[in-house]
């Protein structure tokens, strides 16, 4: 056999991992050190009480013969499909099919999985710094990696790559540095992909942070972007899914991939757990959208106090509006 020796040859250890590690070593050395995490998982809330009450009732019907549901669909239940459509889309002016919104078990496995769309000879352009996901994955496949620097200096917003890119990672609000694309920053990047034949994996994990009404929701909104845009979206960030594991992922039909996305998920994949998507669904009650939207202002007002803090000791801080990140330059 011949194994991957990209993935074999991949450095080091995935980033989460790292920083535990190295938090461990240093709480061993340091038995007094009283350490404020902020990683990832730590600073998650519990789930609100109505998203719960439905994980409950989801339970309850697989215990009985007439309500019990066993395997679903693939691309997941047409009620949470439809539910996405209806309240994360349509109030935005995107006009999708229910048909090309895919439920996933999380962000983070479609992210990785999108992957297998294309093949080895694509050159990937992703921002520096980054989520590690976008990284791994490409050097997994084999891909050649274009890194787009973000900093201080450009606004955080990259440059268009000046060789050909074939896929572009995007992700705004940003992880990690709480930067946001306006619309015509966004359109810019459609615009190249468009002209270029490229197709962008634009990661919204953290749409539910943008107040600015300048700032899109969704590449979706950017005219010609159904063409050349996959979206990824989880309900971790927003409802604290980080353990129950759902997301969706949207494939339009305009970019010719949407029939191979759903013919991969139905091989490789076979559906979502009923009772996380009950809990999806859960998200969009009244009830649901009140609890949500208030752990969402909780996070914000975390983000609120550390840049607070971080400036009177004076540090340079960056982020934190419509996004729950902060990037803080440290000397
Ligand atoms: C948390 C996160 C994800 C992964 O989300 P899951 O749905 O929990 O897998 C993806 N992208 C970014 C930028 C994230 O911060």
């Amino acid at each position: 056999m011949n194994i991957n020796t990209d993935l074999q040859q991949l450095k080091g250890s995935y980033l989460f991992t790292e920083i535990v590690n190295r938090t461990k070593a240093y709480q061993t050395a340091h038995p007094e050190a009283r350490i404020l995490r902020l990683g990832v998982g730590d600073v998650t809330r519990p789930l609100p009480k109505p998203i719960i009450d439905a994980m409950h009732n989801a339970v309850d019907e697989l215990a009985s013969a007439e309500t019990f549901r066993g395997y679903g669909p693939e691309e997941g239940y047409e009620w949470l499909r439809e539910a996405v459509v209806e309240n994360d889309y349509r109030p935005r002016g995107v006009e999708l099919e229910a048909s090309e919104v895919f439920i996933s078990d999380g962000a983070g496995s479609d992210l990785g999985n999108l992957s297998e769309l294309f093949t080895q000879a694509n050159r990937v352009a992703i921002l520096d710094p980054s989520y590690p996901a976008y990284v791994d994955t490409s050097k997994m496949a084999g891909r050649e990696i274009v890194f787009l620097p973000s900093q201080a200096e450009n606004g955080f917003v990259p440059e268009l790559p000046k060789e050909q890119a074939d896929l572009i990672y995007l992700c705004f609000p940003n992880n990690p540095t709480g930067a946001v694309l306006t619309r015509e920053q966004l359109k810019m990047w459609v615009d190249y992909a468009r002209e270029h034949k490229s197709i962008i994996i634009y990661d919204g994990a953290y749409e539910c942070f943008i107040e600015d009404e300048d700032i899109p929701h969704s590449i979706y909104e950017i005219p010609g972007a159904k063409e050349v845009a996959i979206e990824v979206r989880s309900y971790s960030k927003i409802a604290g899914f980080t353990s129950v594991r759902c997301g969706y992922t949207v494939v339009p039909k305009a970019t010719g991939l949407q029939a191979m996305w759903m013919r991969r998920q139905c091989t490789k994949y076979n559906g979502t757990s009923y009772i996380a998507q009950r809990a999806a669904l859960a998200t969009y009650t009244p009830e649901g959208k009140a609890a949500t939207r208030a752990n969402v202002d909780y996070y914000k007002e975390t983000a609120r106090i550390l840049m607070d803090g971080l400036r009177k000791m004076g540090y340079e801080v960056y982020g934190g509006k419509n996004a729950p990140y902060i990037w803080c330059r440290v000397p």
